[in-house]
């Protein structure tokens, strides 16, 4: 049986959680999570209203505690969404930050507000945490839904364990990392590998409630050690990191920078390092295996990879005949698949996609990649939304997404396919011009299309090139290619 918080049961005077000014120790926590889970104790499967707040984080660690099932719940969620997830998952009871309104759904279940306020010295010893077995359900993660409607995964204690273990091993991660963290804790990223992570480890992690270039550099600058983003977050820093010698001092201070949840182009990786000597490490994950790759900090730098399996992690490359790739080429493009310690269970209610995710033991992960000489895996996109068949050519968005961005006039890139009659699919670029104080006129079509196909060869062209304001994104910053192609 695999005790999760090991600090947590030691009542370790250290700090874990800081949100602005408030803040508990492991002891702390201890204290409020475990009364919290002698309440909830019993019941199968709570929702957990998921604000960026110290509540949201001491409701998820009493569930954990309980063993109880916990959703974590998006707050800004539409409403068609949280209606299919109430109905899914069927939750006995919801936590919530107190005097948050609740939607319909959820505010038809009885309800339980979280305390979090540190208790005084008098309190007494922490309620005996009760731990279940490895293989109990404890958390189901609604998937991003960025290929159609989300799906709740079963999460079991063994996987959550086993990934942040091992994501310990490639990162150092230890208990004097203050993690700097300013993402949702709906998802695995930001609820697993952000708060649970350094709860694990018996570190801490300060919680900005928003993402702000200045609140990362005050952060960096003082106490934080590691950053954990997504892409969206590394470009504004990227963008402004060259004029600004303060965040520059701060990122190039910290022990760690890392990205995930979606590709980060290479013209952002590049642009921080010049200004900082630092690097930012990717890692490749998905709410059904967890972390499944990350480069090493131990290891040699690998920008616009995502690294090599983590410990225990098993993957492999597979073509479309379901045969696994043995070439170590950086050119052959196969689907990932995964097996190990890390995997989830099932998705709820749904043996039939569970059945189809499965090929044996592997995941079929829906992302193609190539692996390079060294071993590292680099994503090129989905299978459903992101390899483009064009005169007989595989292509993967996510080249011609960098080539485009290597363009001084283009801010944000997207690039989907499109049926054609001669081609079978053309390439279609949607892009939002830069538009800074230094910015110049905006590129023509002609002018990107012809810049793409210089850079990498003429098939792999643009045919189309839309102009937006803005790319459609889900919460994740993730682009959300099935609106661009309606
Ligand atoms: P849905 O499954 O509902 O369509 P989703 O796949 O976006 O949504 P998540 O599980 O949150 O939901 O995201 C996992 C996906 O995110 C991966 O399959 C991969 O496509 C992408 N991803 C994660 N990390 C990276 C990374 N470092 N580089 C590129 N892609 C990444
Ligand atoms: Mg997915």
């Amino acid at each position: 049986m695999n005790v999760l918080f090991p600090a947590l049961r030691d009542a370790s005077p250290a700090p874990a959680l800081c949100f602005g000014d408030r803040s508990l120790s492991h002891g702390q926590l201890a204290l409020v999570a475990g009364a919290l889970a002698e309440r909830i104790a019993g019941e199968t499967r709570i929702a957990l209203w998921a604000t960026p707040t110290l509540e949201t984080s001491v409701g998820a660690v009493a569930a954990l505690l309980a063993g109880v099932a916990v959703v974590p719940v998006n707050p800004k969620i539409g409403e068609s969404e949280l209606a299919h997830i109430v109905a899914d998952s069927a939750p006995s009871l919801v936590l919530a930050e107190p005097g948050s309104e609740l939607p319909g759904p959820l505010a038809a279940l009885s309800r339980i507000d979280i305390e979090a306020a540190a208790p005084s010295e008098e309190a007494g010893p922490a309620p005996l945490p009760i731990e279940p077995g490895d293989e109990a359900p404890a958390l189901i993660v609604y998937t991003s839904g960025t290929t159609g409607p989300p799906k709740g995964v079963v999460l079991p204690r063994r996987a959550l364990a086993h990934t942040l273990d091992a994501l310990a091993d490639a990162w150092q991660w230890t208990a004097d990392d203050v993690l700097v963290h300013a993402l949702p804790l709906f998802h695995v990223h930001g609820l697993i590998l952000g708060i649970l992570g350094p709860l694990r480890r018996g570190g801490s992690v300060h919680h900005l409630g928003r993402f702000s270039t200045e609140a990362v550099a005050r952060e960096l600058a003082t106490e934080g050690t590691m950053l954990f983003g997504v892409p969206t977050m590394y470009h504004r820093l990227a963008a402004e990191v060259g004029q600004n010698p303060a965040l520059a001092k701060a990122l190039s201070r910290a022990r760690l920078l890392v990205s995930g949840s979606a590709a980060l182009p290479l013209t952002d990786h590049e642009r921080i390092t010049a200004a900082t000597g630092r690097r930012v490490i990717e890692r490749y994950g998905m709410t059904e295996t967890l972390m499944n790759t990350s480069v090493r900090a131990d290891g040699p730098d690998a920008p616009g990879t995502v690294g090599v399996p983590l410990p225990g992690v098993y993957a492999r490359l597979v073509d479309e005949a379901g045969q696994a790739i043995e070439a170590n080429d950086g050119e052959t493009v196969g689907e990932i698949q995964v097996r190990g310690p890390n995997l989830f269970v099932e998705y709820l209610n749904r043996p039939d996609a569970t059945a189809a995710a499965f090929d044996g033991g592997w995941f079929r992960t829906g992302d193609m990649a190539v692996r390079d000489a060294a071993g590292n895996y680099r994503i090129v996109g989905r299978k459903a939304t992101d390899l483009i068949k064009s005169g007989g050519y595989k292509i993967g968005a996510g080249e011609i997404e960098n080539a485009l961005l290597a363009h001084p006039g283009v801010a944000e890139a997207a690039v989907t396919g499109a049926p054609d009659e001669d081609l079978g699919e053309r390439i279609v670029a949607w892009i939002v011009a830069e538009t800074g104080p230094d910015a110049g006129p905006a590129p023509s079509a002609e002018e990107l299309a012809d810049h793409v196909a210089r850079q990498l060869a003429p098939h792999k062209r643009p045919r189309t090139v839309h102009f937006l304001d803005a790319l459609p994104r889900n919460d994740m910053g993730k682009i959300l290619k099935r609106e661009l192609r309606a």
